[in-house]
């Protein structure tokens, strides 16, 4: 008998490290700055079952890859599936392994295409805010006006794809995200509760890491 759930967890196990004020990463930019904030204040190590569905993401991420490479999909060409990003300031810089966004070619132009995984199709009713927000900067250091989010069913392999144009305004308040978390970083000031104060952002309390300590924050 071999134990498959050991080795798995063992070897998806990384070294824990914390991360350093000054360089930030897209995909964390349109999540709650409160929540953001924490994850630098209050390093914690990324549990065992999210490792996992970060591992399935990259595996369905390949698979589309390989569809997109194949001689059988003439009409689209895979130009680029490991991206590399970087966005310089004169504080701090934006950049990480770009591993869910893919270049393509589809009638002469490029296309960047941002593959996401989903438990269920029928939930996904637009695109995510954090995931517009992740594409958008993209398309920004990449000059890349065109993109789609991919979303792909996990055990259908069913998609749903939404086009997104460049917003040079979006990109804008996405840069002044950043600028506001640095600033809050350097001077210890933690931001509002940002998803408790938004709508559209409430979810995000749900699979927040730091219900606990952001409950506390806001009583000091
Ligand atoms: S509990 Fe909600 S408001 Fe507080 S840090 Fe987490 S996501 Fe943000």
């Amino acid at each position: 008998m071999i134990d498959f759930e050991k080795l798995i967890d063992s070897h998806l196990n990384r070294e824990f490290r914390p991360k350093d004020i000054g360089r930030y990463y897209p995909s964390e930019i349109g999540n709650c700055l409160r929540k953001v904030w924490f994850s630098y204040k209050k390093p914690k190590e990324v549990d065992k079952e999210k490792l996992k569905i970060f591992q399935v993401g990259l595996m369905l991420h390949d698979f589309i890859s390989e569809v997109l490479r194949s001689e059988k999909t003439p009409d689209v060409r895979l130009i680029q599936s490991e991206v590399p990003f970087r966005l310089n300031f004169p504080e701090f810089s934006v950049s990480g392994r770009v591993d869910d966004v893919l270049i393509v070619e589809r009638d002469n132009r490029k296309l960047l295409v941002e593959v996401k995984s989903t438990k269920l199709l029928s939930m996904v009713r637009e695109p995510s805010l954090p995931h517009v927000m992740q594409i958008q900067l993209y398309m920004h250091a990449l000059k890349i006006p065109d993109g789609m989010i991919l979303y792909v069913e996990k055990p259908s392999l069913k998609t749903i794809q939404y086009e997104i144009k460049y917003d040079p305004e979006l990109v804008k308040r996405i840069l002044e995200r950043f600028h506001n978390l640095h600033s809050s970083l350097k001077s210890e000031k933690i931001p509002d509760p940002e998803a408790k104060l938004t709508k559209e952002m409430e979810w995000m309390c749900r699979y927040c890491e730091y219900v606990e300590e952001c409950g506390k924050a806001k009583t000091d």
